[in-house]
């Protein structure tokens, strides 16, 4: 069995390119660009909890940064470098050569450096942290959010949530293993957005974040919130409104910005609906069905309840 150390050698030695200084010292040494402010993110995946244990590797490898990727694209930051703190049961080397392969795969089409880490044994974790630039001020936070604006949501809801319960969809397993990060409409929202999220823990439970720290409501159409194709109603509903891991990004942006955000689209390769619109008054979601009658909210997915 390979050593800590020839893991590390191994698997997550890749020369970082635009790091001053990357795997092997005491701490890596990164330089943001003049301007720029640096954002910082951390997601830890445990086995049991965020994924099965026998999960495939290449897809654990993509997935562990992907969920950080998201969350540089919902600042609209470029994401530039990340480290990766490992808990294995083992030095499966089979597992970690699959691991490494995804990550690194998805690290190599964003131009992100893997700097440093920590890997000891334990029960199966993963625990990835990124860095990412931002030019100073522009960064599309929580709370901008005002009364006017419109609510948007890019790509589909509900299709990796749809996976946990039809695992035989192609599709929606792909929703649920290797999520797209919207990096590129991230960045291309600064100074459009007035505020942003990505979807982790389900739609309604993500906008109500930004409600929440932009003191203001919001009403939005069910009809026009952009799905997955499920054809129970009832689990439809369930998977789009409160399902999680979809990592899409449900932003919201002045009236006068729809043709500018629209126009992003075509050439992003990114589907985005404008679902309703931002109300002045207490932090509350009012979702309208069909027929502009207001449905029940279902929370999305809590940790401790
Ligand atoms: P230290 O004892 O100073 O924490 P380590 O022996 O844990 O250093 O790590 C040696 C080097 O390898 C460090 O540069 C660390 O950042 C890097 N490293 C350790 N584990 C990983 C990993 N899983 N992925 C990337 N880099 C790692
Ligand atoms: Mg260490």
């Amino acid at each position: 069995m390979p050593s800590e150390f020839e893991i590390i050698r191994r698997y997550f030695s890749r020369p970082a390119r635009s790091a001053l200084l990357g795997v092997g010292d005491d701490a890596a040494l990164v330089e943001p660009a003049a301007g720029c402010e640096l954002a910082v993110s951390t997601d830890l995946l445990l086995a049991g909890r965020h994924f099965a244990a026998r999960a495939a590797p290449r897809a654990l490898g993509h997935k562990a940064l992907a969920v950080n990727l998201s969350d540089m694209a919902a600042m609209g930051a470029t994401p530039r470098w990340a480290t990766l703190a490992l808990a294995l049961p083992s030095a499966d080397e089979a597992w970690l050569e699959e691991f490494a392969a995804g990550f690194y795969a998805l690290a190599a089409r964003f131009k992100v450096d893997l700097v440093g880490g920590d890997t000891t044994r334990g029960p199966l974790a993963l625990c990835v942290t990124i860095l990412g630039e931002v030019p100073r001020g522009r960064a599309l936070r929580r709370d901008g959010a005002q009364p006017g604006d419109d609510v948007w949501v890019s790509g589909e809801l509900g299709g990796a949530a749809f996976a946990l319960e039809h695992p035989e969809d192609a599709a929606a397993e792909k929703r649920l293993h290797e999520p797209e990060p919207r990096v590129a409409l991230g960045e291309r929202l600064r100074g459009l957005a007035s505020a942003a999220i990505d979807v982790s823990d389900g739609f309604t439970q993500d906008l109500g974040h930004v409600l929440e720290r932009s003191g203001v409501g919001a009403v939005v159409r069910y009809a026009d919130l952009p799905k997955f194709r499920i054809a129970d109603p009832a689990l439809e509903q369930r998977c789009v409104l409160a399902g999680g891991d979809d990592y899409e990004l449900a932003f919201t942006a002045p009236q006068a910005a729809r043709a500018r955000i629209e126009s992003l689209a075509a050439p992003l390769g990114v589907a985005l609906a404008r679902v309703g619109s931002i109300q002045a008054g207490a932090p509350r979601l009012e979702l309208l069905d069909a027929q502009g009658r207001a449905m029940d909210v279902e929370p999305g997915y809590d940790h401790f309840a």
